[in-house]
């Protein structure tokens, strides 16, 4: 028995009135995770707003990394009432266009993603293959689907992210892409679940790319969260952190204390999304996070900025 973080060094402080001072020290960037930190799919989180702008009174500058590429956030911080410039916030279908940018990637990329996803690689002049959806039903016979699939060398990366509209002939084809070596395997969102409003679960991708890895024997490369590159490439070569400096800020254990971890960061765990409080007495101790605190809304209030 015991809590996980018996095995640490120190547990988890509650952020509180009493060491708010010392946390705000530890750090001059706070990267913050979006969905169940800023909002949640179907509602708002109170007082939010009033949380980024007692960060940024006090002099902190705000990133924003999130895994999800299905709608970008921008429309979100608009409703807000939260002015972000675009490079203060990455999503996976920025930072790979950006990196196929990069690496001068010329060729075709087959991708499993929803229609914005394409549209922002398509943005860097990624050719996208399947070009359009198709709503085409698959006859149900293994000669025709032997048929679809196509050997296509012109085809460099398949990229897979959330696709509302798999099917499986997708993950045959990709599959089948996959055998070339040469081809890359690049993979955005990694999460396995989504699970938030009253309690309904969404599938995230995670299940399909093990699928894909399993089938083709290759590991993919991880461009989401708890992966680095988001943060350790785009925003620290845009902003150029100090990882020493910097705080993550995220609901997630994996995804959010992971990224943390992964770049070097200090964890700070808000309650207001997938992660209860009681989830911290049986999580991997290395995930951990350094404080933890309800929701950003409450911010203010310890900072001395709200009530009275
Ligand atoms: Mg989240």
């Amino acid at each position: 028995m015991g809590a996980a973080w018996t095995k640490t060094k120190r547990p988890p402080l509650a952020l509180t009135k009493e060491n708010v001072d010392d946390f705000m020290q530890q750090f001059d960037t706070i990267v913050s995770d979006c969905d169940g930190v800023l909002w949640t799919p179907l509602r708002g989180i109170p007082h939010v707003k009033e949380g980024l702008e007692s960060l940024r009174a006090a002099g902190k500058k705000i990133l924003f990394v999130t895994n999800n590429s299905v709608i970008p956030p921008f429309r979100k911080f608009e409703r807000l009432g939260f002015a972000v410039q675009k490079n203060e916030v990455v999503y996976p279908a920025i930072a790979i266009g950006r990196y196929l940018e990069k690496i001068g990637f010329k060729k075709k990329a087959f991708v499993l993603g929803v229609e914005h996803f394409k549209d922002e690689l398509r943005s860097r002049g990624v050719a996208v293959v399947p070009d359009k959806r198709t709503s085409d039903l698959m006859e149900e016979d293994l000669g025709a689907m032997l048929r679809a699939i196509h050997e296509d060398t012109d085809i460099g990366a398949v990229i897979v992210d959330l696709d509302v509209n798999l099917t499986f002939m997708d993950l045959v084809k990709a599959t089948n892409h996959l055998k070339r070596p040469d081809c890359m395997f690049l993979v955005g969102a990694t999460d396995s679940f989504v699970t938030f409003d009253e309690g309904k679960i969404l599938l995230g991708p995670g299940h399909f790319i093990r699928t894909l890895e399993e089938c083709s024997g290759r590991k993919a490369e991880l461009i989401g969260k708890p992966g680095p590159m988001m943060v350790s490439e785009y925003l620290q070569e845009i902003h150029n952190l100090n990882m020493d400096r910097t705080i993550f800020m995220g609901d997630s254990l994996v995804q959010d204390m992971g990224v943390a971890n992964a770049c070097g960061m200090k964890k700070l765990l808000v309650l207001s999304g997938m992660t209860q409080l009681k989830d911290l007495e049986t999580c991997d101790p290395e995930l951990l996070p350094d404080y933890y605190i309800d929701s950003i809304g409450d911010l203010p209030a310890l900072l001395g900025q709200r009530g009275a």
